[in-house]
């Protein structure tokens, strides 16, 4: 579609929404009226910016069924989100809307390069978590064969992989790690198995973190990002090109704003993702906060697609530390941790008040070969500790304890992983 037909179609489905919440949404009707819109005022997408933001406070304050516009009757499915940053909420979805996201998610697939001839392992978890029922229906969709492994007996599934000869995988970037370094435990080589498309998201992950995950298990990694609040896994997928994810902007409309003034920012500005949903009739939300930081790019992908792409997420807003007044964010540490042939790439940060002041320990493992090597010399751990430190400092700008750990000892997790233990919170 060219843009001009893109914007178009947006616009008709705006209108059609606004009037659908406008009818079939207290909260929403309150909102417009309140501000003297009526779904006549909305008539082309540009009038997006007339509209108010919904924020996961308002989800929080309506829950679980006080924004859902469809008749229970027309419900067919509950999810909810992770509870990533606080207590989870509640999404309903009608079978269209099952049908829409199933699309988009053979969309991505179909852009990953995954056909009827794969044999597919979802291990995202199965549950109200989004991404394990959601990532299935597309497989299915496209007809490959779905193995739905979960998360959980990693072990297991490593077997599977080998011996089914399963050919791609979706789970978390930091799952696929855990998974790497099981199989190597057990002994499975790269040789025995052939996996080569991964379609990894739900948690942020940096272009390191993707060479590391490539190389161990000899895939290559394509990024999947979306949110329950929207929809589940596939808003928006990467293609070959890998120059960002392209949106499913006919049915998630994007807009970048300041996270401080609200205003709306043109594209190539980072700033707050904001989707408005345009054909969803379970739940749908006008200018939804996701809270994740990022930005736009217009323009023809060398892939031959159209529609708008986002860049990697590089944090949300509210994971974003503010450790002695500087804005921190666990990416930043994740790409320092991944540029070291030294230390593995899993690491926690730490923080604390000591005396009124703000402290920030940054936890790392070694790898295992240079585990052994160095055990017997203090002297070369202490070097790594200040060849780290001081990388640290150049990139956050604050100066950073460090502590290296032995191989395995910093938690694994099988879904989203923690990066962050803020102690100042609990005093
Ligand atoms: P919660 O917000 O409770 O974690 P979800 O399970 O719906 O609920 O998770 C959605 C969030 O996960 C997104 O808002 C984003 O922060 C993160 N996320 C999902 N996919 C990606 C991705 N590919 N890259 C970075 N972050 C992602
Ligand atoms: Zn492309």
């Amino acid at each position: 579609m060219s843009r001009d037909q893109m914007r178009e179609l947006q616009g008709k489905r705006l209108h059609k929404i606004v009037e659908y919440v406008y009818h079939n949404v207290p909260f929403y009707r309150e909102k417009l009226q309140q501000m003297d819109l009526t779904p006549e005022d909305i008539t082309t997408i540009d009038d997006i910016v007339k509209l108010p933001f919904t924020t996961k406070k308002d989800l929080r304050d309506n829950d679980p069924f006080g924004l859902q516009a469809a008749p229970a009757s027309e419900i067919i499915r509950i999810h909810a989100s992770s509870g990533t940053t606080g207590n989870p909420t509640i999404v309903g979805y009608t079978r269209k809307d099952i049908g829409v996201w199933t699309e988009c998610m053979a969309r991505s697939l179909t852009s990953f390069g995954v056909g009827r001839d794969d044999i597919f392992s979802v291990a995202y978890g199965y549950g109200l978590f989004t991404g394990g029922l959601g990532a299935h229906n597309g497989v299915e969709k496209v007809g490959a064969a779905v193995v739905p492994a979960s998360t959980g007996n990693t072990e297991k599934h490593a077997r599977l992989i080998r011996d089914l000869g399963i050919t791609g995988i979706a789970c978390t970037p930091s799952y696929a790690l855990y998974l790497a370094e099981t199989m190597e435990k057990m002994g499975i080589t790269k040789d025995q198995i052939k996996l080569r498309t991964g379609a990894f998201g739900a948690e942020p992950w940096t272009e390191g973190m993707r060479q590391e995950i490539q190389q161990r298990l000899g895939l290559k990694g394509y990024n999947i990002y979306g949110l329950s609040e929207i929809m589940g896994p596939s808003v928006s997928y990467e293609c070959d090109a890998q120059n960002g994810s392209h949106i499913n902007e006919d049915h998630f409309f994007p807009e970048i704003i300041n996270p401080e003034t609200l205003e709306p920012l043109p594209y190539g500005q980072t700033g707050e993702l904001v989707f408005t949903t345009l054909t969803k009739e379970g739940m749908p939300v006008l200018r939804y906060r996701t809270r994740d930081l990022c930005s736009l790019m217009e323009g023809r992908c060398s892939c031959g697609r159209t529609n708008v792409r986002m860049t990697a997420i590089e944090g949300r807003s509210d994971d974003m530390l503010i450790i002695r007044g500087i804005n921190v964010f666990p990416s930043q540490v994740e790409s320092v941790v991944l540029t070291m042939e030294e230390i593995a790439p899993r690491y926690m940060l730490v923080v604390d008040r000591v005396n009124n002041l703000d402290t920030l320990m940054v936890q790392v493992e070694l790898r295992q070969e240079y585990f052994n090597a160095t055990m017997d010399t203090p002297a070369a751990i202490d070097e790594l500790s200040k060849k780290l430190a001081n990388k640290l400092k150049s990139v956050l700008s604050i100066a950073a304890k460090v502590q290296l750990k032995a191989p395995g000892t910093i938690e694994r997790s099988q879904g989203k992983s923690t990066r962050v233990i803020d102690n100042r919170k609990l005093k």
